[in-house]
């Protein structure tokens, strides 16, 4: 049954996840802090809106995804914010990266209001989000995250982890993950090419080896091919690494790998490297050794 969803923040992500709920048919009240965004999305459907409030209004089901935690308290608890304008019932996905505390301060608002949050950050990039292949992590009440399940269906698939809080503990254990598997290519490639090995070659023997990795398979092309426009941003996995490390002060966890990789991601972004893809940091290690990895494929190979 198509439903009535209100989409606020369409950035990378949020652009194709709002389009693929207009293509299966549900009525779309799309708002962007940027209008034109917003207006570039309504060309295939849905209504543009002037405030969250107003995407908010008539909505059975509200979804954000927006950059940060402080974007996520703006568009709830500002003014013509959701909560000023949700009704009890009505269900909150927020698919955006935040902390476990701004996380919870949503979903306790909205549970006074009588309203249900679940926390479904997501992996996969925009090319995933365009095809409607992203991954919830979901943390919800079972059968709240039940009764939504047709929506999410729309967009990719899903996986329950537990209560409100536990998507977003989940998805900042991922990236944690993938942050320091990305920074052992990096380290590796450099080494590889300082040694004079072919970086092609190199990755062959990485990928038949037990050090594979999916985001290996996903950014070693882009950084072959020197393409460093933004799939998801260098400035959003600064962000991410400081959630992860905000998130092992409080439960008394100690990070010894992401609190040095916190460092480098800091360099990068003084070096103004923050809206490039995250794969770029390998220009810091680059500039460090005097070396560029780089295929050494003639480019005419590249294309046929
Ligand atoms: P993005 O392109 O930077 O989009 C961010 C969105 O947040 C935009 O709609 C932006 O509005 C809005 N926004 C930022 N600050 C705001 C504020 N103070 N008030 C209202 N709106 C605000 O980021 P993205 O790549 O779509 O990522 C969205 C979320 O998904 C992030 O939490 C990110 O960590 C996560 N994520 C991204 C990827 C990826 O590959 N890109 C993958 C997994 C998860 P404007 O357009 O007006 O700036």
């Amino acid at each position: 049954m198509p439903r009535k969803i209100g989409f606020i923040g369409l950035g990378l992500m949020g652009r194709g996840m709002a389009r693929n709920l207009i293509r299966k048919g549900n009525s779309v009240t799309l708002y962007n802090r940027n209008r034109s965004k917003a207006e570039e999305v309504a060309q295939l459907g849905g209504q543009v809106v002037n405030s969250p409030a107003e995407a908010t209004q008539g909505a059975d089901v509200v979804v954000t995804m927006l950059a940060d935690p402080a974007a996520l308290l703006s568009v709830t608890e500002g003014a013509n914010g959701i909560l000023s304008a949700i009704r009890p019932g009505t269900i909150l996905i927020d698919s955006s990266t935040v902390s476990p505390t701004a996380t919870l301060r949503v979903a306790e608002a909205l549970k006074a209001r009588g309203a249900h949050m679940i926390d479904a950050p997501v992996f996969g990039s925009k090319n995933e989000a365009e095809r409607g292949e992203l991954g919830f992590i979901v943390g919800a009440e079972r059968a709240i995250f039940d009764s939504v399940a047709d929506i999410f269906a729309c967009m990719g698939k899903t996986f329950y982890v537990g209560g409100n809080g536990a998507g977003i503990y989940a998805k900042l254990v991922v990236n944690l993950i993938i942050a320091v598997t990305l920074e052992a290519m990096n380290e590796g490639m450099v080494l590889a090419t300082k040694a004079g090995i072919d970086p092609e070659i190199m990755l062959e023997v990485i990928q038949s080896s037990r050090a594979r990795s999916g985001i290996i398979e996903m950014k070693s092309p882009q950084v072959l091919k020197r393409d460093f426009s933004p799939f998801f941003p260098l400035r959003l996995m600064d962000k991410d690494l400081g959630l992860v490390l905000d998130t092992a002060r409080s439960t008394g966890v100690p990070l010894f790998l992401t609190s040095m990789l916190k460092q480098i991601y800091q360099a990068c972004m003084s070096d103004g490297l923050g809206e490039e893809d995250y794969c770029a940091t390998i220009k810091f290690e680059e500039k460090l050794a005097k070396v560029e990895v780089e295929s050494h494929k003639p480019k005419q190979a590249e294309a046929s």
